[in-house]
């Protein structure tokens, strides 16, 4: 293939662009605010899971206390009625009397037990709304992160969607002054090789493949007319010369 030098020259620029791309996209992927972003997202998906655990404690804490009060107003409201019996005079039996101030006795006793149930269900609920509260100013601060960084991830994407719009117009513009048989062969080994389908010649190496050209090599290449397409022997990259490649 022919081209002239300075088509070669420009397929260097090109390349100089379509490197930078690359560049730009492999940065946009690896964004540390991406991986920052799924953590602080998975974090946040734990602590409400924890949230949904709490409450349901909480109500389950609830309902055990409307029923120890239950008991406790029970135990009470029998025991008063045993006590207005006693006080009434109807019961006149020594062994009834008797009997009855034995139950309001135990009762009174079974209250204090059933009052201090009472109490640990307080306690167990003061915990649990405490706990909730703590999760719940862990899942503000956790929403706070993924906002900061989500903002900050899509203000770098906007940075650098910008630079490669920019890449990429001068990349068209200067791919579009080469000859369409040298930019296609250029486009195809560049998919081919990662990236790269153009590389300087320079002081004897391949600077595609960073490989030293063997001295016979270098001399046919030297020998060579200005406008033939050179391929590197061992990547198949254009080879393009220029006067800083030492020839
Ligand atoms: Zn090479």
């Amino acid at each position: 293939m022919q081209a002239s030098s300075q088509q070669q020259a420009t397929l260097l620029e090109v390349q100089h662009h379509d490197t930078t791309l690359l560049q730009l996209s492999h940065r946009r992927a690896n964004l540390p605010q991406i991986s920052q972003g799924l953590d602080l997202e998975a974090k946040l998906g734990s602590l409400q899971l924890k949230l949904v655990a709490i409450k349901t404690e909480i109500s389950d804490i609830c309902l055990a206390q409307a029923k120890a009060d239950n008991d406790v107003q029970q135990v009470v409201q029998r025991a008063e009625r045993d006590q207005q019996r006693l006080d009434s005079g109807a019961v006149s039996s020594p062994k009834d009397l008797e009997a009855l101030a034995h139950e309001i006795q135990s009762l009174r006793k079974r209250q204090v037990e059933l009052e201090d149930v009472e109490l640990e269900i307080m306690e167990q609920l003061e915990q649990a709304r405490t706990a909730q509260l703590e999760i719940e100013a862990q899942v503000a601060e956790t929403i706070t992160e993924l906002e900061q960084v989500t903002k900050s991830r899509d203000d770098e994407f906007a940075d650098i969607d910008a630079l490669i719009d920019a890449e990429t117009s001068a990349r068209t513009q200067l791919a579009s002054t080469l000859d369409s048989e040298l930019l296609a062969l250029y486009d195809k080994v560049r998919v081919d090789l990662g990236g790269v389908g153009a590389a300087l010649l320079h002081r004897g190496a391949c600077q595609g493949c960073h490989i030293s050209l063997d001295a016979t090599e270098v001399d046919r290449i030297r020998h060579l007319p200005a406008e033939t397409v050179v391929r590197c022997e061992e990547c198949r990259r254009i080879l393009v010369r220029t006067s800083e490649s030492g020839l």
